[in-house]
């Protein structure tokens, strides 16, 4: 089926990727886990000898400074690079960078591609997104409550934001905020380039998630905006295009989320079945239980049933589909495979699953979030949910095409 799927190439190329995985990322994976100097400093020799074999920022494509070829070709990358929850970092293509870098490349600038998109994809910076607010609903993004108000050629930007990923040394921000309160929903909001040294940009501190406050580009932070002048040419689009661009944003940033999930499934269905083979209780291995053969036979049927969503969701997204149906039924679909997955992991190895002699206790904590970031499960449902029901009740149907 993979052949089929992906050009043989492609299947060539992601070779190369899990040949570095296996010489340069795995073993390396505690020492950038601790996030200290040294860390910090192995990821930056890391990037180098990623850039040196040329498998450099997949998900973007050679005019933009990457070796992408589609969302297919970095949905076939990610089965190696997804299997490390460091390995985006490593190639270039990290939440939330990648999907800003998307954005500044379809609606950006010249002048805004050269000072923000050339560096980014070249991984000389790091930046963040923040859109959400503590106050209220992010689920809902018409209820922002972050304004920018234009004064001359200046926008004067308040506003308090919270879980901007990776906003902790980053150079950059895009920030989403109202710029019209008076015009339609869906026309109110703006999305703004803001440089992260730009007075009035207060980093209030790297909230803890599950207890781990991170460092840098694993952060979660609380920013303030108070008076925050940039220039209007800052702005992304027209003024009134915020929602429009997100959708462009997430859609993509929302399928890079899953690619990199299918990585860490299939990762820990490997540790559950190598565990359940060699650990033996009872008279013989795990293997030969009923419960966990249950385990493995619904991971593997999950797991292909994510892979194929996720590869026909790419292939959509390629040929020009913004494909809003599909990458909301993978969104959730997939968060749920993934916490599944791993938690049977986890349980298969009984207390060294919530050990650090396996990588399963910190892909447990991090995968948890994949049910809210980027829109909660029940927002995804409900999207397709009333889309196919907007069908029906224009007496369609719903088709469900083929591969
Ligand atoms: C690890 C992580 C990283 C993140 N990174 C970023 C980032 O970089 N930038 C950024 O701007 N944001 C980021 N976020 C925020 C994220 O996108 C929001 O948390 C998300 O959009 C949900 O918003 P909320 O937390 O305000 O929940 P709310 O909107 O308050 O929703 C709370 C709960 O209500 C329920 N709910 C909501 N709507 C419905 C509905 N229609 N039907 C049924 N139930 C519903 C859901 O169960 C939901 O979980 C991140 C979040 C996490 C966890």
């Amino acid at each position: 089926m993979s052949a089929a799927l992906f050009a043989p190439e492609d299947v060539e190329t992601r070779s190369r990727y899990r040949a570095f995985m296996e010489e340069h990322v795995y073993p390396n994976e505690s020492a950038i886990e601790r996030e200290d100097d040294a860390g910090l400093a192995l990821v930056g020799q890391l990037q180098a000898k990623a850039r040196e074999a040329g498998l450099w920022a997949p998900h973007m494509p050679p005019e933009a400074g990457g070796t992408g070829k589609g969302f297919l070709y970095y949905a076939c990358m990610n089965e190696e690079i997804g299997r490390s929850m460091y390995a985006q970092l490593v190639f270039g293509c990290q939440a939330p960078d990648a999907g800003n870098a998307e954005i500044l490349h379809l609606f950006g600038t010249p002048a805004q591609k050269e000072r923000y998109l050339r560096p980014l994809v070249a991984g000389e910076v790091r930046s963040f997104f923040s859109m959400t607010e503590p106050d209220v609903a992010g689920s809902d993004p018409t209820t922002l409550r972050a304004r920018a108000v234009r004064d001359g050629e200046e926008w004067v930007i308040d506003g308090h934001k919270w879980f901007s990923s990776g906003a902790d040394g980053a150079a950059f921000a895009i920030v989403m905020a109202i710029t019209d309160p008076g015009a339609a929903p869906h026309r109110r909001s703006s999305q703004i380039l803001v440089p992260a040294a730009t007075p009035g940009v207060e980093l209030v501190r790297a909230t803890p998630v599950l207890g781990h406050a991170g460092r840098g580009w694993s952060t979660h932070c609380e920013v303030r905006y108070t008076g925050v002048r940039v220039p209007v040419s800052n702005t992304l689009g027209e003024p009134g295009d915020g929602s429009r661009i997100a959708q462009k944003r997430l859609g993509p940033g929302r399928i890079h989320h899953v690619m990199r999930w299918l990585g860490q499934m299939q990762r820990a269905f490997e540790l559950m079945c190598r565990y359940a083979l060699e650990r033996e209780a009872f008279g013989g291995p795990l293997a030969d239980k009923q419960t966990v053969q249950s385990w493995i036979a619904d991971s593997a049927a999950e797991i292909q049933a994510c892979r194929l969503l996720t590869m026909d969701t790419a292939r959509k997204i390629d040929e020009g589909s913004e494909a809003r149906v599909e990458v909301s039924l993978i969104k959730f679909y997939a968060a749920r495979v993934l916490c599944d997955v791993i938690d049977r992991a986890v349980q298969v190895h009984g207390a060294r699953g919530l050990t650090d002699e396996t990588p399963l206790s910190t892909m447990y904590l991090q995968a948890r979030g994949a049910r809210i970031y980027d829109g909660p499960d029940e927002v995804h449902r409900m999207v397709v949910a009333r889309r196919v029901l907007k069908a029906f009740a224009a007496g369609g149907g719903w088709s469900f095409g083929g591969l």
